[in-house]
């Protein structure tokens, strides 16, 4: 199957009021075209210069959001393309984001990505630090942090990622509770190709799929 088909499957398979992102790392900007012309409404981008180039085809006929890694020196660059990052894991990445995000006056939105499993080969901060996180980013008058992210471990058997999804959620519904003021527990990313019909049972409203819309990567 193309592009095409799989988004339109993916579409009506998932809830209406879960969005899809199309994790597009390593993809030509006409396949992400093809995608978003399929009904693809946010675009996920793991490299800043990768996804320059696809936003000079695609440019506002989709959202963007930022799933990678971020490194200080990109952030100026990324501010501009991005409407949310979804990756932010230490209060030294929101401040730079806030400095660069009052330059050009733009709020941005981010979750704040949790190493559920305590993965040493993994980005973000662990579950008894998700709350120091969001308080200490709480104030930045340019980032608003909108919910939580995950990318989980990796397993053969998905099934065996129900119980981090669960303690996501459990996350999630706790910060919810507490009412910080600036931030808006609205969003909770987790779940990948084989992964993704497991998290939305466990409470996700974000899913991040490449393989399952783009086929297998194809790594230069
Ligand atoms: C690549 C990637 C995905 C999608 O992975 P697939 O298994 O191809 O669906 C989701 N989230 C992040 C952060 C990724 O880097």
């Amino acid at each position: 199957m193309g592009i095409r088909e799989n988004v339109k499957c993916l579409l009506r398979e998932i809830p209406e009021d879960v969005i899809l992102v199309a994790a597009a790392k390593t993809r030509t900007p006409q396949e992400v075209l093809e995608a978003v012309e399929a009904g693809i409404k946010v675009i996920g981008e793991n490299y800043v210069q990768e996804a320059e180039r696809a936003f000079e085809l695609v440019g506002k006929k989709a959202e963007w959001h930022f799933i990678g890694h971020l490194q200080r020196n990109k952030v100026k660059r990324a501010v501009r393309i991005f409407d949310m990052i979804q990756t932010v894991d230490s209060f030294d990445i929101a401040r730079e984001i806030d400095k660069r995000c009052a330059q050009i006056g733009k709020v941005m939105s981010v979750l704040c990505e949790v190493n559920i499993a305590d993965e040493r080969t993994k980005w973000g901060v662990k579950a008894e630090e998700v709350e120091e996180l969001v308080r200490s980013i709480s104030p930045l008058r340019y980032i608003k942090v909108m919910g939580l992210m995950t990318m989980g471990p990796y397993s053969e058997d998905p099934e065996r990622l129900r119980p981090y999804f669960k303690k996501m959620r459990e996350i999630f519904e706790k910060m919810k509770k507490m009412d910080i003021p600036n931030v808006e527990m609205r969003y909770l990313s987790m779940g990948m190709s084989d992964s993704y019909y497991i998290a939305i049972e466990e409470g996700a409203n974000i899913v991040r799929i490449g393989t399952k819309i783009f086929g297998p990567r194809r790594y230069k």
